[in-house]
C-alpha cells in the first residue's frame, strides 16, 4: 500500500480515517498532533510547554516536530504509514521531502477539504478518548454508543482544552495560512488528491482507496 501524507482543516475526520487505515490495512498511523498530547500527559517542562502552546492555538515549533517525525518513520520499517497532520508548514515539508527522498519513501499526498462551517460545527462537538478514538456529538454516526463512553475501551471521553470557539477561529486561520503553500507544493509535483470531506466516514473512506489503489 502506499504510504499517505493526510492533510486537513480541524476535525475533518484525518484521525478516524486514519484509524480505519490501521485496522483494515495495517497502516501505521503519525499523528504528530497525538504525539504532543502524549508529551503533555508526561506532565514534564516539556508537556507543560506544548500545552501551552497548544491550548494558545499556535503551531509547535518545526524543528521539534520534525526530529519526531523522522524518529517515527524509521521506526515504522516496511509497513505502510499515514502522516497525519504533518506537515503543516512549508518548512516541514521541504525537509520532510527530501528525508523521504533520501530514504527512498514514496507517497501520495490526501487533502480533506472541509468548509470553514462544518470545521467549526464538529470541532465544538468533538469528543476523544485516551485511546485515540474520536467521537462527535452532532453526527449520529460519530455518537458513541454509551453517551461519554468510549466504544472500544470503555474510558471516559473529554474535550480537548482548544476545542473552544475562539481558540478554534485562531487554529483554524493559523492552519489555513500554514497548509496554502503545502498543497500548492503538493499539487506542483503532481502529488495532492483531494477528497471532499463533507461526505459520511464511510464514502469518504471509499474515495481514500480509490488514491491508493
Ligand atoms: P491536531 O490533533 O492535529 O489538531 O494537533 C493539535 C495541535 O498540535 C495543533 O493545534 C498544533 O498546536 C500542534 N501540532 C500538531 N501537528 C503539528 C505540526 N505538524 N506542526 C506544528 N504543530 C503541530
Amino acid at each position: 500500500m502506499k504510504n499517505i501524507i493526510l492533510m486537513a482543516p480541524i476535525a475533518a475526520g484525518k484521525g478516524t480515517q486514519g484509524e480505519i487505515l490501521k485496522n483494515e490495512y495495517g497502516y501505521v498511523p503519525i499523528s504528530t498532533g497525538a504525539i504532543f498530547r502524549e508529551i503533555i500527559a508526561t506532565g514534564s517542562p516539556l508537556g507543560k510547554q506544548v500545552k501551552d502552546i497548544i491550548d494558545s492555538g499556535k503551531l509547535i515549533d518545526d524543528d521539534l516536530t520534525i526530529k519526531i517525525v523522522k524518529e517515527k518513520l524509521l521506526e515504522v520499517g516496511d509497513k505502510p504509514f499515514i502522516l497525519d497532520g504533518f506537515p503543516r508548514t512549508l518548512n516541514q515539508a521541504k525537509i520532510i521531502n527530501k528525508f523521504m527522498e533520501e530514504k527512498s519513501l514514496d507517497y501520495q499526498v490526501i487533502y480533506l477539504d472541509l468548509s470553514l462551517d462544518t470545521s467549526m460545527k464538529r470541532t465544538l462537538g468533538r469528543l476523544i478518548c485516551e485511546c485515540g478514538k474520536s467521537y462527535n456529538i452532532y453526527y449520529d454516526e460519530l455518537k458513541a454508543k454509551n453517551e461519554g463512553i468510549c466504544d472500544s475501551c470503555g474510558k471516559t471521553l473529554y474535550k480537548r482544552d482548544e476545542d473552544n470557539e475562539e481558540t478554534f477561529k485562531l487554529r483554524y486561520n493559523n492552519l489555513m495560512n500554514n497548509l496554502k503553500p503545502v498543497l500548492d507544493l503538493y499539487q506542483s509535483i503532481g502529488k495532492l488528491n483531494i477528497v471532499n470531506a463533507e461526505q459520511s466516514v464511510d464514502e469518504i473512506h471509499q474515495e481514500i482507496m480509490k488514491v491508493l489503489k
